[in-house]
C-alpha cells in the first residue's frame, strides 16, 4: 500500500537518501524501528548501491520496480560493460531482494574497487538543493566509483563516513576546492553514462567501439590483433596525472603502468571488468561519452525509457492539498517544500488550475543585480532578498551561482553569526547567575552549550567558570 507520507524522489537521488528523507518527512522517531522496519529491514543497514528492499520501497512509494532499478540504483552504471545475461541477472536479483552476493558476483570484491563506506557530496549542490527543495540530498551520480568532482560546479566532492544507525543528509558546509580539468573530465564521462538513457547497450557494443577506434589509431595488426606494447605506451602518456587523483585512480594507473590494464581487458574479455577500468580506457581513447557512443554506432532506442515514466510517477504528490494551500495564500516555495515537489512543477500545476500565483520576474536588470549582489555578500537570505526586490528566488540564486566563492563566504558569515548568538546566550546566563556551575549552564542553555562544544570548544571553555573540584570525604574505616 502506498504511504501518503512517502516523499517524491528528487532528480538523481540515491535510494538511501530517499529513505532518509522519508524518515524526516514522516517525522519518525527511530530510524531502525520505524523507518527501516517499514521497508522490511530488520537487521542489516540500508545498503546504498544494491538495496535488498526495492520491492517494499516500490509498494510504499508507488514507483515501479523497473523504474527504481533504472533511476535509483547503480545497475545502469555497469550495464555497458556487461553481457546481457549478467545484467538481467542483476535486475532479477534486485527485484527479488537477493542482493547479498551481488558485489562479489560483479567482481567488485575481488578487484577491491567498491564505493566503500563514504557518502560523497558537493557542498555547492547541497546548498543549491537546500534552497530549491528545502533540503540537501545524496546524488546518485556523485556516489559512483570514479566520480570525484562535481560536473556542474567543477569542484572536488567531499565525503562523510556513513553512519548506519541514524539517517544522514549532506551537511550544508564544507570546503570548496576547484578540481583539475583532468579530474572533471573523468567525472563528467562517468556522469554522462549514468544519465544516458539508452537502455539497449551491452558489452559487445563497447568492445566493437574499442576495436574500431584502435583500428583508426593504427594500434591493430593486419590480422586485427592489438599492438599491446604501443597501446601500453599510449595509455601511460595519456593517463599521466591520474596517480595524483583520489581513490581509485592511482590503482588503475598502476595497472596501466605495468601493462595489465589493456592486457586484461582484451585477453580476458569474457570477464566482466570494473566499469572504472573501462572509463579510464574510454577517457584515453575518446573525446567524450558521445564520441565513444558514436564509434559504437548505437542506434537510439525507440522504446520508452523508464526515465520518462519516472516523471509520470512524480504525480503521486498530493496536488489537491497543494492547490488548496496556494489558494489560501501560501507561497509556491513553501507549498512545494511541503509536498516534496519542485517550485517549477508546483507553478505549472497552479497555472493549469487557473490559480492566481504571485509570479515575480525571474530576470533582473544589471542595476538590480548589483544591489542583489551587495545583499548576498553580507549574508542576507535569498528568500529575504527576493522579497525585498520583488523578484523570484531563482533570480537571486542565479546571481549567487555566478560567483563561486560567494556561497562559502555566506556560510562563513552565518557561522560567525551563530557563534556570536550562542556565545552571547551563555555569557548572558552567567551574568544573571554568577554562581552557576558548568553543569547548570549545560542544562539551562543546552543548545548553545552543545553548539559551542561541537564547533568552538576552546571558546566555550574560556566562557565557562572553573570546573568544580569533586571532593571525596575520607570514608570511615569499617570496624
Ligand atoms: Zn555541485
Amino acid at each position: 500500500m502506498m504511504n501518503q507520507l512517502f516523499p517524491s524522489p528528487f532528480p538523481d537521488e540515491t535510494v538511501y537518501s530517499w529513505v532518509c528523507r522519508f524518515h524526516f518527512f514522516a517525522a519518525h522517531a527511530d530510524f531502525k524501528r520505524d523507518t527501516l522496519r517499514k521497508l522490511g529491514i530488520r537487521d542489516n543497514r540500508p545498503a546504498n548501491e544494491f538495496p535488498p528492499y526495492l520491492q517494499k520501497l516500490s509498494e510504499l512509494s508507488g514507483v515501479t520496480l523497473d523504474q527504481l532499478i533504472f533511476c535509483f540504483t547503480n545497475a545502469h552504471y555497469f550495464q555497458p560493460f556487461m553481457d546481457q545475461i549478467m545484467y538481467e541477472e542483476i535486475c532479477e536479483r534486485l527485484k527479488r531482494g537477493d542482493t547479498s552476493s551481488l558485489q562479489s558476483r560483479i567482481g567488485a570484491v575481488a578487484n577491491r574497487i567498491t564505493p566503500g563506506q563514504l557518502l560523497k557530496y558537493c557542498p555547492l549542490c547541497a546548498e543549491e538543493d537546500a534552497q530549491q527543495f528545502g533540503t540537501s540530498y545524496w546524488h546518485r551520480s556523485h556516489q559512483l566509483v570514479g566520480v570525484t568532482a562535481c560536473e556542474s560546479h567543477g569542484i572536488h566532492l567531499l565525503s562523510v563516513k556513513r553512519n548506519t544507525k541514524t539517517p544522514q543528509l549532506p551537511p550544508l558546509s564544507g570546503c570548496i576546492h576547484p578540481s583539475s580539468l583532468f579530474e572533471i573530465r573523468l567525472s563528467k564521462l562517468i556522469q554522462s553514462e549514468i544519465f544516458d538513457n539508452d537502455v539497449k547497450w551491452h558489452k559487445g557494443d563497447t568492445y566493437q567501439a574499442y576495436y574500431k577506434r584502435l583500428g583508426e589509431m593504427e594500434l591493430l595488426t593486419q590480422s586485427g590483433r592489438i599492438k599491446q606494447k604501443q597501446l601500453k605506451e599510449y595509455l601511460i602518456k595519456h593517463l599521466d596525472g591520474m596517480s595524483e587523483l583520489d581513490y581509485p585512480y592511482p590503482l588503475v594507473f598502476d595497472a596501466a603502468l605495468n601493462g595489465k590494464l589493456s592486457e586484461s581487458m582484451f585477453y580476458r574479455a569474457t570477464c566482466n571488468h570494473q566499469p572504472i577500468k573501462h572509463f579510464v580506457f574510454i577517457s584515453a581513447l575518446f573525446d567524450s561519452w558521445g564520441d565513444f557512443k558514436q564509434s559504437a554506432n548505437i542506434e537510439e532506442s525507440k522504446e520508452k525509457s523508464p526515465v520518462t515514466d519516472q516523471q509520470q510517477t512524480l504525480k503521486s504528490v498530493n496536488w489537491h492539498e497543494g492547490l488548496k494551500m496556494i489558494s489560501e495564500g501560501n507561497s509556491l516555495r513553501s507549498t512545494a517544500h511541503f509536498l516534496g515537489t519542485t517550485v517549477s512543477t508546483m507553478k505549472i500545476k497552479a497555472q493549469q488550475n487557473n490559480l492566481n500565483i504571485d509570479l515575480r520576474p525571474s530576470k533582473v536588470t544589471e542595476l538590480v543585480e548589483r544591489a542583489i549582489w551587495r545583499k548576498l555578500v553580507v549574508g542576507v537570505k535569498t528568500q529575504d532578498i527576493a522579497d525585498e526586490f520583488n523578484v523570484s528566488v531563482g533570480a537571486v540564486e542565479k546571481v549567487l551561482t555566478k560567483h563561486v566563492w560567494l556561497p562559502e563566504l555566506r556560510k562563513r558569515i552565518w557561522y560567525i553569526e551563530k557563534q556570536r548568538f550562542h556565545t552571547k546566550r551563555i555569557s548572558d546566563f552567567i551574568d544573571e547567575h554568577p554562581d552557576s556551575t558548568r553543569n547548570d549552564i549545560r542544562k539551562k542553555v543546552r543548545p548553545s552549550y552543545y553548539w559551542l562544544y561541537k564547533h568552538e570548544q576552546e571558546l566555550l571553555y574560556q566562557l565557562l567558570p572553573e570546573r568544580v573540584q569533586a571532593i571525596y570525604w575520607p570514608r570511615k574505616a569499617k570496624k
